[in-house]
């Protein structure tokens, strides 16, 4: 069995490393960045892309790579899926997503009408809709299932009422793909519904929740180093009942779905290893030492203990991904790739920053900061890539009760 990749692959990563050289600036990667309000952000808020990332995603679209693995019939190319991972892997390096939109859009494919799918996933595919993801509440995000926003049914449509937070992208997303309880007096879990619905609908408030990486600024590039979330209220909120996405009261099972196979892919892993790559890099170019750090023996170990936790995650990755192109049962691999990459990143990025001296930790506020502080940065974001979209702890014991079969805790 030959694990490499085909001529055809090869030629297709040069193909998009050329592309990319050619048409990725500066400019663009800081547009495509955190749109806030935040003083330290120069670029103002706004729904959906800017004007150079608009025309740089046009030309992407022409070339045929985006949402490469999605069906013809919504905008996809329909091909499969380790051709979507190599030019997502490509583009996932310069901080741009060509996958296909977060949790919502496969949880629309599974779970949406044929009127939902033909609306949302070509939009979702080409990044002319964004959805916020609006699933925990002040009372606890790991204890998801006891959320409390009310949707209640008035006629054609839902009203809402209640609070969301760590509501990230809601101030810039065209959309927000919403949790809600649509009966109090079921089971905890069989109670819920989702709803997709503009962001512009009456009634929606948004404030701003700044994060570990707004003050002083992240600098971009940095993994996990978006500066705001935020918090999103719902008052008489009205949505019509087309909103609904899956059965009502099953959307427990829509969204996990969505959740889980949104933790599969490219882009997630690379999140996790590009910091390996940063590593290595680093030591063959012995960029930021006085001595030669390729002949130290403690760093070798270090650099080459790393990179191969960096190949499992990978192996993880595409394991996953053959899993889920084959159609066989996904359950417990997405929870364990979650805890695998964000306790990895966590390591590499203590390690680099421990490998290039005390200056690299060092926040970009300081003059002294090495690369602008991106690995003092890095390292805030690496710890909280253990808790967005699922904590390891939740994501640990769902490996135990899905891949080992043992008891709710
Ligand atoms: C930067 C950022 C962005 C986010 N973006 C979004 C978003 O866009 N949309 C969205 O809906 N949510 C988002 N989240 C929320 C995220 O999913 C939650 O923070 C996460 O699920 C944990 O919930 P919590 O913060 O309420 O912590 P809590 O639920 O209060 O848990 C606190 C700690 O206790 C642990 N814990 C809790 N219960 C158990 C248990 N039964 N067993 C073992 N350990 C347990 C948790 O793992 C965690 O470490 C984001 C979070 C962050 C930090």
């Amino acid at each position: 069995m030959d694990f490499g990749w085909s001529k055809e692959q090869e030629a297709l990563r040069q193909e998009v490393r050329t592309f990319i050289a050619e048409n990725v600036t500066e400019e663009i990667v800081h547009e495509m960045g955190e749109s806030t309000t935040s003083p330290t952000n120069p670029y103002p808020a706004q729904r959906g892309r800017g004007p150079k990332a608009k025309a740089l995603f046009k030309k992407i679209d022409e070339k045929g790579w985006l949402g490469i693995a999605w069906p013809k019939e919504f905008g996809g190319a329909a091909k499969d899926r380790i051709t979507q991972y190599l030019v997502e892997e490509e583009f996932t390096r310069v901080g741009i997503s060509v996958g296909g939109g977060g949790s919502g859009a496969p949880a629309i494919m599974v779970a949406g009408t044929e009127e939902m799918k033909k609306f949302y996933i070509p939009k979702l595919i080409k990044g002319e809709i964004s959805l916020a993801q609006g699933f925990t509440e002040p009372s606890g995000g790991a204890d998801l299932a006891s959320l409390q926003c009310r949707a209640v049914e008035d006629g054609d449509f839902f009203v809402i009422n209640g609070q969301k937070i760590f509501t990230s992208g809601a101030h810039n997303s065209t959309h927000i793909y919403l949790m809600c309880r649509t009966d109090p007096d079921a089971p905890k879990h069989r109670g819920i519904s989702i709803l997709i619905f503009p962001m512009d609908t009456p009634g929606i408030t948004v404030r701003p929740l700044w994060t570990i990486q707004n003050d002083p600024p992240a600098p971009p590039g940095t993994t996990y180093g978006q500066n705001r979330t935020n918090e999103t209220f719902f008052e008489d909120v009205r949505v019509p009942k087309s909103s609904l996405l899956g059965e009502k009261n099953m959307g427990w099972y829509v969204g996990a779905m969505g959740l889980n196979l949104d933790r599969v892919g490219a882009s997630r892993y690379l999140g996790s290893v590009r910091r390996d790559e940063d590593i290595v890099n680093w030591a063959k170019d012995n960029a930021f030492s006085d001595y030669d750090i390729k002949d130290n023996e403690a760093i070798r170990e270090k650099v080459a203990e790393l990179w191969t936790e960096a190949q499992v995650c990978r192996l993880m990755t595409l394991r996953s991904m053959s899993i889920v192109e084959h159609g066989g049962d996904f359950t417990y691999e997405g929870s364990a790739e979650k805890v695998w990459a964000p306790e990895h990143v966590v390591r590499s990025t203590e390690a680099i920053v421990q490998m290039m001296g005390p200056y690299a930790q060092l926040l970009s506020s300081s003059p002294n900061t090495v690369e602008g502080g991106l690995y003092a940065h890095n390292l805030l974001g690496a710890f909280q890539s253990g808790i967005n979209h699922g904590s390891t702890q939740i994501m640990r014991d769902q490996g135990a009760r899905r891949g080992l079969g043992m008891p709710r805790g």
